[in-house]
């Protein structure tokens, strides 16, 4: 894990403390079809052409890919 990281904008100050687990995601609000990884944006979603599974907050707010919380995974203890 590297400080300077384009990925990181302040993430952990908001993400530190959540638990996140590893979910195949889904719509779970009417009209909503995808969100993005937390860090770096990338698009999950249940369309073809994204990623299908990530890691995601208990209510489903905050979403993170999981490359990303490979890499980030301490930031957020
Ligand atoms: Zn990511």
């Amino acid at each position: 894990m590297n400080d300077s990281d384009w990925r990181l904008s302040g993430q952990e100050k908001y993400l530190k403390g959540i638990a996140f687990e590893l979910k195949t995601w889904c719509s779970y609000k009417s009209g909503w079809d995808h969100d993005h990884c937390e860090f770096c944006y990338d698009k999950i979603s249940s369309l073809d052409d994204c990623i299908h599974e990530a890691y995601a907050s208990a209510d489903n707010k905050y979403w993170i890919c999981k490359k990303c919380y490979e890499d980030f995974r301490e930031l957020l203890l």
